[in-house]
C-alpha cells in the first residue's frame, strides 16, 4: 500500500484541473471560519464530482463533501483527505410542477426561478443560503415552509453506484435527515432533487417573497454567520431562550451573540473554531442551569 503522501499527490495530479493541494477552507465559507485541507475540488458538472468521488474511493482517501459551506462551523486543524464543494449547478422544469435541480444550485436560485415562472411550494427558500444538497440534508426550512414536504425523489450515489430513493428514504425530522446524521461515514451523495410544486401566480408569489425578503432583512443580523445556531425546542424559540438567560452581546474573542437576533453567532473579523465552540457551550450551560432546557445544535460541527 503507498503511503497517504503518495496516493494524496496521486489524486490531485489525476484531478489537477479542479484540485487544489493544501487550501485554506475558511474563505468558502460564509462564516469565514475554517483551516486547512488536504485536497479541495470545486466540482462544477455531475461528471467532475463523479471522477473526483471515484478517484478519492480507488485511492481510499477520506472524503467530503459539501455545498456552499453555510451551516458547518469547520475545525481550526486540517481536514485530512479530500474535500469536494458541489458547485454542479443546473434546474430543469418538468411536467406535471416537477422542478428537477442539480444539488449544487443555490437553493434561492431555484426557488426565484421557481416564483418568476409561477410555480408555487419553495417561495420561502428565496432568501435561503446554501446549495439544494445542503437544503436536502439538514431539511431546510422557513417562514412555514420545509424542504420534506416539496421533496418527490433524489438521485444519489454512494459506493455501491447511482440510485433513486424517494423522499422517505431520507427519514426526515426537523432541521435533519439520516444524511445530516450518517453522511460523513456512509458517503452518499445528493446528485439531483426533485421538488413536486403545484401552480401559482407569479405576481402572489413575487409579492410573498418579497414580504420574506423583508422580514429576513428585518429579523436576521447582517454579518458573517451560520445562520441559527440551535433548533428551536418544541414549543419555544432558542433565540428566545438565549436572550432570557441574558447572554445577547456575549463575545469570545471575535465572536458574538448578536445583539439582534441571539441564535446568530458573528464572526466579527479574526474568530475561532475555538471561541464559537466556548459560546456554545456557555449558551447550553445557562439554558440549562436557568430554564432547565437543552439546546440542540442547528448547525453541524465538521
Ligand atoms: C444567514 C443564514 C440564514 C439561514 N437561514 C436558514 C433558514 O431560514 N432555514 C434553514 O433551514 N436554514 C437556514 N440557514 C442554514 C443553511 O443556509 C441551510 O442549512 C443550507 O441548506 C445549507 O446548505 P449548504 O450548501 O451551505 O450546506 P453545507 O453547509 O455545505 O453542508 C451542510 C451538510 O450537508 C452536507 N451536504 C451538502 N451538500 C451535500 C450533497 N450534495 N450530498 C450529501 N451531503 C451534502 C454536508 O456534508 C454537510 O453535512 C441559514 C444560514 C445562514 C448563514
Amino acid at each position: 500500500m503507498r503511503s497517504y503522501a503518495e496516493r494524496l499527490a496521486e489524486f490531485a495530479w489525476l484531478l489537477r484541473p479542479i484540485a487544489q493541494r493544501n487550501a485554506s477552507l475558511a474563505s468558502h465559507s460564509l462564516l469565514g471560519i475554517g483551516g486547512m485541507t488536504d485536497v479541495l475540488v470545486f466540482a462544477d458538472s455531475e461528471a467532475e464530482l463523479l471522477a473526483a468521488l471515484a478517484q478519492a474511493g480507488k485511492l481510499e482517501l477520506p472524503v467530503r463533501v459539501f455545498g456552499s459551506l453555510t451551516n458547518c462551523l469547520l475545525p481550526a486543524a486540517p481536514l485530512r483527505g479530500v474535500t469536494i464543494l458541489n458547485q454542479m449547478s443546473e434546474l430543469y422544469f418538468e411536467d406535471e410542477y416537477r422542478l428537477r435541480v442539480a444539488a449544487g444550485t443555490s437553493a434561492a436560485r431555484v426557488a426565484r426561478a421557481a416564483v418568476r415562472r409561477g410555480w408555487d411550494g419553495l417561495t420561502w427558500a428565496t432568501g435561503l443560503p446554501g446549495t439544494v444538497g445542503g437544503m436536502v440534508v439538514n431539511n431546510a426550512g422557513a417562514f412555514g415552509g420545509t424542504t420534506s414536504d416539496l421533496l418527490l425523489s433524489a438521485e444519489i450515489v454512494s459506493p455501491a453506484g447511482i440510485q433513486t430513493v424517494d423522499a422517505e428514504w431520507f427519514d426526515f425530522q426537523y432541521r435533519s435527515s439520516r444524511l445530516k446524521v450518517h453522511n460523513a461515514a456512509k458517503r452518499e451523495i445528493v446528485l439531483w432533487a426533485t421538488f413536486q410544486l403545484r401552480e401559482g401566480g407569479p405576481a402572489q408569489l413575487q409579492a410573498r417573497a418579497a414580504e420574506y425578503k423583508q422580514r429576513r432583512l428585518q429579523t436576521q443580523p447582517p454579518g458573517r454567520s451560520l445562520g441559527c445556531v440551535f433548533a428551536n425546542p418544541p414549543g419555544d424559540y432558542a433565540g428566545r431562550l438565549i436572550e432570557a438567560a441574558g447572554l445577547k452581546g456575549e463575545r469570545r474573542g471575535d465572536v458574538m451573540i448578536s445583539p439582534q437576533h441571539a441564535n446568530f453567532f458573528i464572526n466579527q473579523g479574526q474568530g475561532t473554531a475555538a471561541e464559537y465552540l466556548e459560546l456554545i457551550q456557555l449558551v447550553q450551560t445557562e439554558v440549562r442551569r436557568q430554564f432547565g432546557t437543552e439546546l440542540e445544535l442547528e448547525i453541524e460541527i465538521v
